[in-house]
């Protein structure tokens, strides 16, 4: 880690800890203090990956209208599609842009790419390949 990042988080961390005090002063053992540090840590884990892949998934789409991926007609962007993910530090949530094709009677989600960078993360090495000559 970069030390202008650290310089940042201390920061962060310091002000954080001024607001956790009470719980902080609480933790009578090692262990308990290294688990209520791990639960903060693991939260913020949580939200910057929430952030990133919302946003992600919004840049995927564009903000404009996609063509529907069996029809090809435009669809505008309708709502945001709640999704839910499970990594090492517990479940993110997260939202990706939904278009409906009304030809088609049916919903899609050009973010879904995100599932496969997800995924290829976790090597799957199927998706690492579909990912590689291009994908969708
Ligand atoms: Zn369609």
């Amino acid at each position: 880690m970069d030390s202008e990042l650290k310089t940042r988080l201390s920061g962060i961390v310091r002000q954080l800890a001024e607001q956790e005090q009470q719980r902080l002063r609480a933790a009578g053992t090692f262990v308990e203090l290294e688990e209520l540090a791990c639960e903060i840590g693991d939260e913020v884990t949580r939200q910057l990956m929430s952030g990133q892949l919302s946003e992600r998934g919004h840049e995927m789409a564009d903000g404009g209208s996609q063509a529907c991926p069996d029809c090809d007609q435009s669809c505008p962007s309708s709502r945001a599609h709640h999704r839910q993910l499970e990594s090492s530090r517990g479940e993110i949530e997260y939202f990706d842009p939904a278009y409906d094709c009304l030809v088609c009677r049916r919903a899609f989600f050009p973010g879904s790419r995100i599932d496969r960078f997800v995924r290829s993360c976790y090597g799957d090495s199927e998706v690492d390949r579909e990912d590689r000559v291009g994908g969708e």
